[in-house]
């Protein structure tokens, strides 16, 4: 069973991110965890606040973003 969760990102100019986490927890399978992002980038690791985010078009840092279409 595959298991997907989305998480909705918002740049200060408006560019769209998204994160798509994929999950698969069968038994008879290793278990994996697979992240895509679309639309942005992970940030460098220097802030050591943990995750962050970057616009892929501006650069700017992605914020959280309530959902997909407001
Ligand atoms: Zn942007």
């Amino acid at each position: 069973m595959t298991m997907r969760t989305y998480r909705y990102f918002v740049c200060p100019k408006g560019h769209r991110g998204e994160e798509r986490t994929s999950e698969n927890d069968q038994p008879f399978s290793k278990n994996w965890e697979h992240v895509t992002l679309t639309g942005m980038k992970e940030a460098p690791p220097n802030s050591g606040e943990g995750e962050r985010f970057v616009c892929e078009q501006c650069g700017a840092e992605m914020l959280p973003a309530m959902s997909a279409r407001d």
